[in-house]
């Protein structure tokens, strides 16, 4: 069984499939209409970034998935060549063929390429309007048993499952699992306090870019104005405004120009004067990455298992989240294979996928959260060494502006395809 039918849920039902006889995905939302996005899934609004580690951990869960985004219109992306990087201090980076690829598209087209895919397995169903609201576990020895859910406003049911996959980004099954059996838990939390607005321009609006992407970065701690364009399919665009605390991007259309007006460089205010204001502004409040150690103090019963948003949510502005939930459900297809042979393959599942997690979170949660202490408004524990790790920072973007092997290296740390230990071992950051 798989709570919610998120990037998480698709690519973990993908690994169940294999190895149990019927996956049933519970999904609190209606049945989405193709490429279009859904209540359940609010940021599904704005842009979304498949790091080029996403897409590899999906091509590997879903064979054809590569000629799917290409038939479906999604705009092909070579990270080095054709995404514009601005960088305080730097300004921007040289475009270079790194061979870094990914796909840029909205959301929606994702989440609807990886449906498809699945629910043509025969042993996968989607079973929509249906909220799961509570893990059923046996008296005896706790081990879960499935879960208690409610269609709609209406019908309440159970449903048994030897696994229950909690894949409900907020996690609210395994929290109050955890709550009602008097256990607490360990979170990491980071205070960032960031606003986002967005707008889609849909054709006959053509501008004329030379990238598939630009990305304007704050040059933080004066400014935390950050702004994005992204081509998605079908001719269409994406632009994104980002900012904190009080310096909120605006969803007024006309004040979304001139917001973009105070960032770093001109480019994306130049491309909004060719495009005009957009036809609507979408918003959304991100107030705080969290971490939650599911590993430790807390031991969460046998056939329960948390992944994607549900065990760590990343501030967004690195494209990150989707990229970690396809790595971890990977990890899972894989533990599952290992242990398919053994006579109880479930009975360590859980606490070893959470500790390959772990480890896949470790450089993401890195990369997001240092830049994030740039700002003294930043709640949270700052690292150890924090400045030390800033001025790394720094110099490695001023080494990656003259030195294509920096550049690339850097890109692979950033696309979750190396871990933040490979610069490192480069020499490119003190051990
Ligand atoms: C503004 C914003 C921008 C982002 N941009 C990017 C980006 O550029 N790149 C990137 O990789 N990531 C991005 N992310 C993160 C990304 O959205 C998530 O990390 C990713 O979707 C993985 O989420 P998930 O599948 O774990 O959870 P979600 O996508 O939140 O899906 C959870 C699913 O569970 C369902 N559900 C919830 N509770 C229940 C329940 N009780 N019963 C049944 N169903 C339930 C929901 O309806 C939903 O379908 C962004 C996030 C935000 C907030």
């Amino acid at each position: 069984m798989v709570v919610g039918s998120g990037i998480a849920g698709l690519a973990a039902a993908q690994a169940l499939a294999d190895h149990f006889d019927l996956v049933l995905i519970l999904e609190r939302d209606a049945e989405p209409l193709d490429g279009q996005p859904r209540p359940g899934v609010p940021q599904g609004r704005h842009p979304h970034l498949l790091l080029c580690g996403g897409m590899n951990a999906l091509s590997t869960l879903f064979p054809g998935l590569v000629q799917d985004l290409h038939a479906a219109g999604a705009v092909p992306l070579d990270v080095g060549r054709d995404l514009q990087l601005e960088l305080p201090e730097v300004g921007a980076l040289p475009r270079r063929e790194l061979g870094l690829a990914t796909f840029s598209m909205t959301r929606p087209l994702l989440e609807q390429a990886l449906r498809r895919r699945v629910t043509h397995r025969g042993n996968v169903e989607i079973r929509y309007r249906t909220r799961v609201i509570g893990i059923l576990n046996a008296p005896s020895d706790g081990r879960v048993t499935g879960v208690h859910y409610q269609e709609g406003l209406g019908r309440y049911g159970m449903t048994g499952a030897d696994l229950v996959v909690d894949a409900s980004g907020w996690a609210s099954p395994t929290l109050d699992w955890l709550e009602t059996n008097g256990m607490t838990l360990r979170q990491t939390v980071v205070g960032v306090d960031i606003g986002y607005s967005s707008a889609v321009f849909a054709p006959p609006t053509a501008p004329d870019a030379d990238f598939v992407g630009a990305a304007t970065f704050a040059d933080a701690p004066g400014s935390s104005r950050s702004g994005y364009v992204l081509q998605a399919e079908n001719g269409s665009w994406q632009v994104l405004l980002v900012g904190r605390g009080d310096d909120r991007p605006p969803t007024d259309p006309r004040q979304f120009i001139a917001y973009a007006q105070g960032l770093l460089t001109p480019t994306i205010a130049d491309f909004l004067a060719r495009v005009g204001p957009p036809p609507h502004v979408s918003c959304f409040a991100f107030p705080k990455s969290v971490w939650r150690h599911f590993r430790g103090a807390t031991r969460l019963p046998r056939g329960l298992l948390p992944i994607g948003d549900a065990i760590c949510r990343f501030n967004p502005v690195y494209g990150q989240g989707m990229s970690v939930a396809a790595q971890e459900a990977v990890l899972l297809r894989d533990l599952l294979e290992r242990q398919a042979g053994s006579a109880d393959p479930l009975a360590t599942l859980t606490d070893q996928f959470l500790a390959g997690a772990e480890r896949f979170i470790e450089t993401p949660w890195a990369v997001s959260t240092l830049p994030d202490f740039v700002y003294p408004q930043t709640k949270g524990e700052r690292p150890a060494r924090l400045e030390e790790e800033l001025q790394q920072q720094a110099a490695l973007r001023r080494q990656a502006l003259v030195d294509p092997d920096a550049c690339r290296l850097l890109s692979e740390v950033h696309h979750l395809l190396k871990p933040l230990q490979a610069l490192r071992t480069a020499g490119l950051v003190a051990a």
